[in-house]
């Protein structure tokens, strides 16, 4: 006799539904699209035990007929598809016609449906695969179906549920996903007697955020909307305060599947770029239409994933329609300070006015404030009316192609005496700019600077306002100049080490920095980029290097941009530096004049702004 048997049904069914039913929410998850393709505008989800004892789907669909019912808990049953094209071209959430079969093969199933109230329902009792029961039942039209005792016969799967709690977590989460899918659908979620989830059904998606989650939420989305070629995109995107540790609150549609997607994810948080810090993730709720022919949706038993046919053109249309909508509800309309040109810094003057020194390098070519003039071989820069000469507390940026160097002021060159401190306004020939204004700015714990803006109180970080700045440059200014050294520096690497800078040769070249092997574990290292001071370059190598050859946590990142990250960082102006009153104002202005100037680059906060109305709040004037 040989060895081969033909597998009888049941045995079938349970070995696919290891496949197809992994856990409670996949039952639920293939329940409900069953009730969403037979048209219900009203699906309620009860369950008993996190699910292992009970999982009941009611819904107000069309139901199905007696013989119909019959065939559907059978495998490879549906009425969905009839050929392999048809497949293709399917809008429905189901169409492997292996859900209920593989769902009744591991548990009892009792299921209740009636297509036409004019004639009675039917009532089929499915254990483990058989049938057991048929007969006529009174039920209004629409489906119940009852799963009890999930994975009763099948030990191994039964070891693998998790405790209650978490399959609860996790059934919500299905459900929440499918409310925002289909707004127009009312949803209820029960867990005994607790009422977990009501969406109402309106269609209106606004009123469904506001049904699902809290206000907290909800007041910090708005919408998004575009196309690219043939994809469009729509949905809600969240603003940065309200983004988390993991991918919990994103949700992706395709043709109004549910679908998971590395891709998606990666190309819309890329988008985010430096608004969010590495490892926070912000809430997307993303509709995407596609024709039916650039996607395939059946890779994967229970149609999570999905394959697109232009893998990049996705990720560049998803990263620019989510970048527009961001660019224009988040970096725009935030606060950006309105430039006002005359600065009174509190900071406190020197005692006497030295010499002068001047601040090593203001912020790059917008420092209107300062001239540059040509002395003998070096350039000179001179300060026009700087109310409080200071020493060069400002490591600055260096703009590209310009060299700034601190240069003792000859003594007729003195600077005339700006603004009194104790009197007001610094006078009209300290104003930078063209715009007329009176604001202040004050100087507080040498860390932040303050100032009134229009109604609002706006403090700033100066270190991480600066980090904004020099990443700017770094990462849209022409490439970075080079400093050889005089001495070559000698540095000792580690074997990692080694082989990040075997790996980043090319990058690291790029950003100035000329080496070679000497020999054992030595580096030579002969130049660096030229707007680090050289005590401080061989750390900065050394950091680099171990930024590089660390792994990148949570996002993806570019390797230059992390490198530009570490860079501004280290020539950014630290807490605890005294600036003058007109690093002050060009440190404002410049961050005014990036991109994003909310955020640092490590998308911690620049700014913060209290506007009047909360002041007045706290006083308890309102
Ligand atoms: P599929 O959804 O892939 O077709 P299923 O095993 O999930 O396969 O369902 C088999 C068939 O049973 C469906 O094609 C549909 O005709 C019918 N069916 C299942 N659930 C319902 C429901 N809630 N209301 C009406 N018909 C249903
Ligand atoms: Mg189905």
């Amino acid at each position: 006799m040989g060895k081969i048997i033909r597998l009888d049904e049941v045995t079938i069914n349970q070995i696919a539904a290891g496949e197809v039913v992994e856990r409670p929410a996949s039952v639920v998850k293939e329940l409900i699209e069953n009730s969403i393709d037979a048209g219900a505008k009203k699906i309620e989800v009860y369950l008993a035990n996190g699910g292992r004892q009970k999982i009941q789907v009611v819904d107000d669909g069309s139901g199905m007929e007696r013989d119909d019912a019959l065939l559907a808990v059978e495998r490879h049953a549906t009425s969905k598809i009839r050929t392999l094209a048809d497949l293709q071209q399917s809008k429905t959430l189901g169409f492997r016609g292996e859900a209920l079969s593989s769902i009744a093969a591991v548990s009892r199933v009792i299921l209740q449906t009636c297509a036409d109230p004019a004639v009675p329902g039917t009532k089929i009792l499915v254990e483990g695969g058989v049938v057991r029961a048929v007969e006529p039942v009174g039920v209004p039209r629409g489906t119940n179906i009852s799963v009890e005792n999930l994975f009763y016969n099948t030990p191994a799967r039964l070891k693998f549920m998790r405790s209650i709690p978490a399959e609860v977590t996790n059934i919500k989460e299905i459900v929440t996903s499918m409310a925002l899918g289909y707004p127009e659908i009312s949803f209820r979620l029960f867990h005994h007697d607790m009422e977990l989830l009501h969406t109402l059904g309106s269609g209106d998606y606004e009123q469904t955020l506001e049904q699902i989650f809290n206000r907290s939420i909800c007041q910090e989305l708005f919408p998004v909307e575009g196309s690219y070629g043939p994809l469009r995109l729509t949905g809600f995107l969240g603003r940065p305060n309200i983004a988390r540790g993991n991918r919990g609150l994103q949700y992706f549609f395709l043709n109004r599947r549910f679908f998971r997607s590395r891709l998606v994810a990666t190309a819309a948080e890329r988008a985010y770029d430096t608004l969010l810090p590495v490892a926070r993730f912000p809430f997307l709720l993303l509709n995407m239409e596609l024709p039916l022919d650039l996607v395939d949706v059946n890779v994967h038993p229970t149609k999570m994933e999905v394959k697109f046919r232009e893998e990049k053109e996705i990720f560049r249309g998803v990263l620019q329609i989510v970048r527009a909508a961001l660019e224009s509800n988040v970096i725009a309309t935030q606060w950006r300070p309105q430039y006002k040109s005359t600065v009174l810094s509190r900071v406190p003057r020197p005692e006497q006015t030295p010499m002068g020194v001047f601040p090593a390098a203001p912020f790059g070519e917008e420092a209107s404030s300062l001239e540059t003039v040509s002395g003998t071989g070096v350039t000179v820069v001179k300060e026009n009316t700087p109310p409080f000469a200071e020493t060069g507390t400002l490591k600055g940026p260096v703009p590209a192609g310009e060299v700034y160097q601190e240069v003792a002021l000859p003594a007729e060159e003195e600077p005339e005496q700006g603004g009194d401190l104790e009197t007001g306004p610094a006078p009209s020939g300290n104003q930078v700019g063209k715009e007329q204004g009176s604001d202040r700015v004050f100087s507080l714990f040498d860390t932040y600077l303050l100032w009134e803006d229009a109604s609002a109180l706006v403090l700033v970080d100066q270190h991480a306002a600066h980090e904004r700045i020099l990443y700017d440059r770094f990462r849209s200014g022409p490439r970075l100049k080079m400093q050889y050294f005089l001495t070559p520096l000698m540095l000792e690497l580690t074997a990692t080490q080694w082989e990040t800078v075997k790996a980043e040769e090319a990058l690291l070249q790029e950003l100035g920095w000329d080496f070679e092997a000497f020999g054992g574990e030595t580096l030579i290292l002969r130049s660096g980029p030229q707007d680090f001071p050289v005590p401080e370059v061989e750390e900065l190598f050394l950091s680099l290097l171990d930024e590089l050859g660390g792994s990148s946590s949570g996002r993806e990142e570019d390797p230059k941009d992390r490198l530009f990250k570490l860079m501004a960082c280290r020539r950014a102006i630290k807490a605890g530096d005294r600036l003058s009153p007109q690093e002050a104002t060009a440190l404002i202005r410049d961050l005014r004049r990036t991109k994003v100037p909310q955020t640092c680059p490590h998308g911690r906060p620049t700014m913060v702004v209290i506007t009047k109305t909360e002041i007045e709040k706290m006083f308890q004037r309102r």
